[in-house]
């Protein structure tokens, strides 16, 4: 009976044994979960989002598709960091234009209600194909892409007149603090604008404020006056009429008019106006 009973005692000993060796093992893995839980937490505002981007390699370019966008980089262009910073500004980047500007992304000219940025090497100039939602960027490396400059061409897809399609590119991509690009590379545009008063540009100054739609220039120092001017007379308007009255008149098909009916002044009294304030 006794040689039974130890041998019970012993048999309990050892099951009790295990079980709290078991029991301490589960508890500090459960620590240790929870404790890696909480570093993921607490680590997630400080990873870098390149971490968390989606890259996919896809024909030749790394894709990588953000809330607003899909950026499509020309393979071995950029490095994680690079598409992350370009990732983060270009989701926050339509975001604000959209606000500012008070229009939305047409879904109907996008795909999946996305701007379709193609950011390449090389030294070619920047555009947007509106009509199909789609920008091409060049000087990514340097971070100097007007991607802002773009988005705006793609949102604010209806205009008429040349100058106000430039000059709202030219002046949000600044106000919205888009990477410094063409055509002033963050230097203040009426400061830039000074220089083109000077009678040497008065062919590109009629231009500005003009109903005209303009399909090419005679020099790239003719078109860096022009959309220099525009921007700074785009400016010089949204500050004094404010930006739903600069939208009225940058989508009308006569903005000559429609500035005229609207303030009871004429372009060419408010363009005076302009000048007059950069030349004080
Ligand atoms: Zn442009």
């Amino acid at each position: 009976m006794l040689k039974k009973a130890t041998r019970l005692y012993f048999f309990i000993a050892i099951i009790v044994a295990i079980s709290a060796v078991t029991f301490w093992r589960i508890s500090v893995n459960m620590s240790a979960n929870k404790a890696n839980s909480l570093n993921a937490v607490q680590s997630n505002e400080k990873v870098p989002k390149a971490e968390q981007l989606n890259l996919e390699e896809e024909n030749g370019y790394i894709k990588c598709t953000i809330q607003r966008a899909v950026l499509w980089v020309e393979k071995d262009y950029l490095n994680d960091d690079e598409i992350k910073e370009m990732a983060d500004r270009i989701d926050k980047g339509i975001n604000k234009a959209e606000e500012y500007i008070g229009i939305k992304l047409d879904e109907q000219y996008t795909i999946d209600n996305k701007i379709h940025y193609y950011i390449k090497d090389g030294n070619f100039r920047s555009y947007a194909e509106a009509e199909k939602g789609i920008a091409h960027l060049s000087h990514a490396k340097d971070k100097l892409s007007p991607y802002i400059h773009e988005a705006i061409h793609i949102i604010a897809k209806d205009w008429y007149a040349t100058w106000l399609h430039e000059g709202l590119a030219v002046h949000l991509n600044d106000r919205l603090e888009g990477w410094p690009s063409y055509p002033n590379f963050g230097t203040d545009v009426d400061e830039l604008s000074r220089n083109y008063i000077n009678g040497e540009f008065d062919n590109i100054l009629k231009l500005v404020g003009d109903n005209t739609f303009i399909s090419g220039f005679g020099s790239e120092k003719e078109r860096m006056a022009f959309y220099i001017l525009s921007g700074s007379f785009v400016r010089f308007l949204d500050n004094n009429l404010g930006t739903d009255q600069l939208m009225k008149i940058y989508a009308a098909e006569d903005p000559i008019a429609e500035i005229q009916s609207a303030t009871g002044k004429s372009m060419e009294e408010w363009k005076k106006m302009w000048i007059d304030g950069l030349l004080k």
